[in-house]
């Protein structure tokens, strides 16, 4: 197995949780005997300090040479005056773009060991699995036209969406339903919005080729409501890129904590992995930061792009040990004074050492 991975780890924490997603990649590629081959380029507000843009050529390049692309997080307080094709987060969706990803997968898991973090009754949060399937090629973050008329005082964005772009991430979300417990949520505002419409009659017409997958459409305000009160009544949730973005934050209430967040981006030229949280400039640089969302992002390259789905499953194996050991970061604490609170780096190193033992234990027990 031979895998070239471009590291883009970015600003903020984003240097510190991908340091330790890359160790975790470099462990199981010395265990399992695989040739992995990591490479460094700048994305985001280091970039255009040194580029002078958020996406220089060169990392561009790198990237469309890879096999997959592992990004930490981009922006910072000190870019937020720039107007927004210049800022960091421009420089995010330029690559989202090139690569042609359109399909966000974003699981969003109750731990076990963690359902008393979670600000929602354990009871209400026991159980849920869910996995956001965001479009995140068009919608308003592409749509044109967009300008923001300073002297008219006013600002425009367009949601659009072709056939195409619905048909296409709507069969992913089928057949990864097919994968799970076969229920897609279609989520859009069709009471309101002739693109929701176009939306939700497409997503019906899709899944009519999935007779084994329940469909069923709801409302983005309402359905911001069920994740929070029925959150196990969902399986794959199938949204637009706007609507994706704000609900699998929401969803994030449910694991806890947004540092817990994992997701991949399929369906392009190169695939696309970054934990869903941002650079996080409160915290940056303190140790604080929680790297298991950038470790189960390893674990989703793992599944995806390299398809090794058994250390895939291993990774996230390893995650639930050192929870269940009772390591936090800090973010993790919520009602569980008593845990051992961590930094990021010993995070990094107990999920390390539990993934040194689950694939010792495995090659033992093949060698028999
Ligand atoms: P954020 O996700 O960076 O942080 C939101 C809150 O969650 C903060 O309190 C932060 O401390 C906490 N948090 C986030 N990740 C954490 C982790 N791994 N461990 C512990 N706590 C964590 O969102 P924000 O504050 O709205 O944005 C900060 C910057 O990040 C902005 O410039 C924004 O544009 C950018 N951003 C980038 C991405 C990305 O790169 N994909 C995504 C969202 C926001």
């Amino acid at each position: 197995m031979k895998l070239k991975v471009l590291v883009v780890a970015g600003d903020g924490i984003g240097p510190e949780v991908t340091a330790e997603a890359v160790r975790i990649l470099r462990s199981v590629a010395e265990l399992g005997g695989y040739d992995f081959e990591f490479r460094d380029a700048l994305i985001g507000g280091v970039a255009i300090k040194q580029h002078g843009s958020p996406l220089p050529e060169s990392t561009l390049e790198a990237a469309l040479e890879s096999d997959a692309v592992l990004l930490g997080a981009v922006g910072g307080n000190e870019f937020n005056a720039l107007p927004p094709d210049r800022r960091p987060e421009a420089g995010l969706l330029q690559l989202r773009q090139a690569l042609g990803g359109f399909a966000n997968l974003r699981p969003s898991f109750a731990w076990p060991s963690l359902s008393s973090n979670s600000p929602l009754r354990a009871e209400v949060v026991d159980g849920a699995d869910i996995l956001f399937v965001r479009e995140l090629l068009g919608g308003l973050y592409f749509g044109e036209p967009r300008a923001w008329d300073r002297e008219a005082g006013s600002a425009w964005n367009t949601m659009r969406y072709t056939r195409d772009e619905v048909i296409r991430v709507a069969r992913v979300a089928c057949e990864l339903a097919l994968t799970r417990q076969k229920k897609v949520t279609s989520v859009d505002k069709a009471n309101v919005l002739e693109v929701s419409q176009l939306w939700r009659a497409t997503v019906t017409e899709v899944a009519t080729q999935y007779p084994d997958v329940t469909l069923e459409h709801q409302y983005v305000d309402a359905c911001a409501m069920h994740l929070m009160n029925t959150p196990r009544n969902f399986d794959v949730v199938l949204t637009e890129n706007l609507f994706g973005d704000i609900l699998s934050d929401e969803a994030a209430v449910i694991t806890g904590s947004l540092g817990m967040l994992p997701s991949a981006t399929i369906g392009g030229q190169v695939n696309l992995y970054e934990p869903v949280h941002g650079s996080a400039p409160d915290i940056a640089g303190k140790g604080l930061a929680n790297p298991l969302g950038a470790i189960l992002t390893a674990a989703m390259l793992l599944r995806h792009s390299a398809k090794l789905e058994q250390d895939a499953q291993a990774v996230e194996t390893s995650v639930r040990k050192v929870l269940e050991q009772g390591y936090r970061t800090a973010d993790l604490v919520r009602g569980q004074p008593s845990k051992m609170v961590v930094s990021t780096q010993e995070m990094g190193k107990y999920v390390h050492q539990a993934l040194n033992e689950i694939i010792d234990c495995r090659q033992a027990m093949h060698a028999v």
